[in-house]
């Protein structure tokens, strides 16, 4: 699925319920954007070819946050190409330990600490920090983007204009709505920081949950967060 030229959404899952993203370099080096599940790769590998690249292609893997619906596939992948692991400097100790991030479980009146899955210990080979911009297709800007997990990030490919939300927000049923909030560290700080993504330029919406939204996506996004703000 081309959302820009160069950028690619690959579902690796049936009804889009899980994205990973390909940016496509003029020299034709690629920069996948999230592993998925543990099925993933095989997916991953067959949405390469269709755009014409192969696993050989792969420069860097780069991972929003350490969930395994987003680091699930990432072992399998490192070990298929010669992409290098980028991910933001606070969630980059859960992927190398294969731990997920503590959990949110404030609405339980105190918080339990308790850890979400995790997956298998990855090397990470390079740390991400905010407002990096990566050398990807012409420029990936890193938004750190904390509460979902510590070290979440959203990403904005500047020159096609097509941001990836990660899990600050989610398209599923083709309506907006914030992440679980178990599925969260700090679900209440993911709603504060994701007005980031309400005060950037872009033309697309990209999700990794969830289709993406091709016109007027960001107003779409600004109302959702207008509406949502304070919310829970
Ligand atoms: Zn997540
Ligand atoms: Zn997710």
């Amino acid at each position: 699925m081309q959302l820009a030229p160069g950028v690619w959404r690959i579902p690796t899952t049936p009804l889009d319920l899980v994205n990973t993203f390909a940016f496509l370099d003029d020299d034709g080096q690629v920069t996948l954007v999230d592993a998925g599940t543990k099925r993933a790769p095989q997916r991953i590998v067959d949405g390469l070819e269709h755009i014409g690249a192969t696993p050989s292609d792969v420069t860097r893997i780069i991972v929003t946050h350490a969930h395994p619906d987003h680091v699930g596939g990432l072992s399998a992948l490192r070990g298929r190409t010669p992409g290098r692991v980028a991910v933001h400097e606070r969630d980059a100790p859960y992927v190398r330990e294969g731990k997920g991030p503590v959990l949110d479980r404030s609405g339980l009146g105190g918080r339990l600490l308790r850890r979400s899955r995790g997956s298998l210990p990855t090397q990470v080979d390079e740390e991400l920090s905010d407002g990096q911009l990566l050398d990807v297709a012409g420029g990936l800007r890193v938004l750190h983007t904390p509460g979902h997990t510590p070290g979440h990030v959203a990403l904005l490919h500047e020159p096609s204009q097509v941001l990836v939300t990660g899990d600050c927000i989610w398209n599923m049923r083709a309506r907006m709505t914030w992440p679980i909030a178990a599925s969260c560290t700090d679900a209440k700080l993911g709603k504060q920081t994701a007005h980031v993504l309400g005060e950037l330029d872009y033309q697309v919406a990209a999700f990794t949950h969830g289709p993406e939204i091709r016109e007027g996506a960001r107003e779409a996004v600004r109302g959702f967060l207008r509406r949502n703000a304070g919310e829970g």
